[in-house]
């Protein structure tokens, strides 16, 4: 794609989200959830289903303008950005690991928003590590029996479908996708989170529900090692972006109160020590960037270093936004603690739960270290042979 389809795309996502007023967005995570018609609004946007292929009813976009539309969602709200991360997860499942007729099947519905899907793999006694996921899938004459508990579940409260991991009978891990109107069923939105309070993450009971064979998505045995990982390799994209956006918004509204803001007789912006935070978050934000954009773009074109370079991404923008909003904050001083008083408040807390989500920061870490080793190693051997002529 260019760079003006590129500019066009964002442009449409941010036109979306400038029909949202910040009082209200700033409401929504007040009151920890989101309005039906906003969540009606998001669905009718177009804009849930923009990296599928049109043949089923996307809009074939490339990685850098889904990226971009992220960070627009993510200027706007984390929350509504946890919404379409996850909502984005599903349909990736499905269309990296999906058969043609779930591909014809569940695709369109979810690309044109009149479903909305929800990704549930932690458990509460499971979270990096899941492997050892405890979800039961028991085949029956109608197909499998579904039983046991998720957490921290992402617009569990309002999806239609949950994207459910599990086991079957012989410990392999699967994928399914369970209707949310399906009998034994109990979702329980959580709430007093730090962040994503408008995401309406949920609690999720599953007790003996009954889903056909044909909802199984992807082989068995690679239910996390496949079907997982390609839709958290999306997730961490989207989030990364949405870091991006965040970074954006709290930059541009430290700058402009500290160019309002007057103290010792002279704007803050004019103080060296509030210029240097300034200086700081903008350059998290340039090298941010750079790094979303180039995973973005090593995705567009198929590379297969592209999930390290996503990793690195999300690993990098999460752990920066965390300090640029920290730095917003201190900015803002007293102004910056008040939810009625500056946005910098919520992505103080938003922002924190980028380094736990898709994969904490500590896994990221270990996945960077572990793949990144050989590229060095290689690196030095082709210097070496260089340098010596061998
Ligand atoms: C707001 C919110 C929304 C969420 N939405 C979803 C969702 O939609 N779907 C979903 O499935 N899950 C969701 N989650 C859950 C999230 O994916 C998990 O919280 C995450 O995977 C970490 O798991 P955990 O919280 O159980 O932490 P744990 O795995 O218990 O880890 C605790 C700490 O120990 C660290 N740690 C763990 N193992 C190691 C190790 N080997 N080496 C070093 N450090 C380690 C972790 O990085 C972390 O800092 C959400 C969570 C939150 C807070």
């Amino acid at each position: 794609m260019t760079e003006s389809e590129h500019i066009a795309h964002r442009l449409e996502a941010a036109q979306l989200l400038a029909s949202f007023a910040p009082a209200d967005i700033a409401a929504w995570d007040q009151a920890e959830s989101l309005p039906e018609e906003v969540s009606m609004t998001l669905a009718r946007s177009g804009l849930l289903g923009t990296f599928i292929d049109t043949g089923h009813g996307g809009r074939g976009w490339d990685a850098v303008s889904f990226g971009l539309l992220c960070a627009e969602f993510g200027q706007a709200s984390m929350s509504l950005l946890s919404i379409v991360t996850v909502h984005s997860m599903v349909m990736e499942a499905i269309r990296l690991s999906g058969t043609q007729q779930q591909r014809d099947e569940w695709l369109p519905a979810l690309a044109d928003g009149s479903k909305m899907g929800a990704f549930a793999l932690t458990e509460p006694d499971f979270g990096s590590d899941a492997t050892g996921i405890q979800t039961t899938l028991v085949a029956c004459s109608e197909g499998y029996r579904v039983s046991g508990r998720k957490k921290w579940i992402s617009h569990a409260a309002r999806a239609d479908v949950l994207l459910v991991f599990g086991k079957l009978e012989d410990g392999s891990a699967v994928a399914c996708l369970l209707p949310t109107d399906t009998k034994g069923l109990r979702v329980t939105p959580m709430r007093g989170l730090l962040g994503f309070r408008a995401a309406m993450v949920s609690e999720i009971e599953m007790q003996d529900c009954v889903i056909p064979a044909a909802n199984l998505i992807g082989r068995k045995g690679a239910g996390i090692s496949y079907v997982a990982a390609g839709a958290l390799d999306l997730g961490r994209l989207a989030i990364a972006f949405g870091c991006l956006g965040a970074m954006e918004a709290c930059v541009a509204d430290s700058v402009a109160y500290a160019t309002k803001r007057k103290q010792f007789g002279q704007a803050l912006v004019k103080h060296q020590l509030i210029q240097k935070m300034l200086a700081d978050m903008i350059t998290s934000y340039k090298a941010a960037e750079r790094l979303c954009l180039h995973a973005a773009e090593r995705r567009t074109v198929g590379d297969p270093l592209a999930a390290m370079a996503t990793a690195t991404a999300k690993y990098f923008a999460s752990t920066h936004a965390v300090t640029v909003a920290n730095l917003a904050v201190q900015v803002h001083g007293a102004v910056g603690c008040s939810a009625a008083e500056s946005r910098v408040e919520r992505f103080y807390r938003d922002l924190k739960i980028t380094e736990i989500i898709e994969g904490s920061n500590q896994m990221q870490q270990i996945m960077i270290a572990q793949n990144g080793m050989g590229e060095f190693v290689q690196s030095a051997l082709k210097r070496k042979r260089l340098q010596t002529g061998q």
